[in-house]
């Protein structure tokens, strides 16, 4: 496993859209490996392959808590979505920045796992944000085109 270079906002690769998975092959359980290695020594809480500069539709999504669990959605497809949360977002490829963005509150979400078994994911509140955003990135879409108001800088206490 290896922790990949994330991919930044200019990068054209974050604007394109991905192509679906048809198989599981070494070379792709060796990439969702790596974005899970990546993800989580940025300390995100999802990450799609378009930020790794591979264009397959492929996420790894863990917002941490108990009731949650590490996420591998290959082809993934929003099926339901209700509700409406509105909450700071930011992106591992649009470092040191957050804004508002209202999302639905509650997501199923269709896809294949790891081990292309078909999978039914549903997701409220940072889940539902999370597997919101991450899609997005599937399609080429960056949150700061849904922010609400400035997109503003993320203060760390070191820069105090
Ligand atoms: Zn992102």
């Amino acid at each position: 496993m290896a922790v990949r270079q994330i991919r930044e906002m200019g990068d054209d690769v974050l604007t394109k859209e991905c192509r679906p998975v048809k198989e599981m092959t070494p070379h792709i359980a060796e990439l969702i490996d790596d974005m899970f290695e990546t993800m989580y020594d940025a300390n995100g809480v999802g990450l799609a392959a378009p930020q790794v500069g591979v264009l397959k539709r492929i996420v790894v999504i863990d917002v941490g808590g108990e009731e949650s669990e590490p996420l591998c959605l290959i082809n993934p497809v929003i099926t339901e979505k209700d509700g409406e949360q509105t909450g700071y977002e930011g992106c591992l490829s649009v470092p040191g920045k957050t804004g508002t963005v209202t999302r639905p509150m509650h997501v199923v979400c269709r896809a294949l796992n790891r081990d292309m078994k078909e999978i039914e994911v549903e997701g409220t509140e940072l889940l539902a944000r999370a597997i919101c955003h991450e899609l997005d990135h599937l399609d080429g879409k960056l949150y700061v085109e849904l922010v609400e108001g400035e997109l503003l800088d993320t203060s760390s206490d070191d820069e105090e």
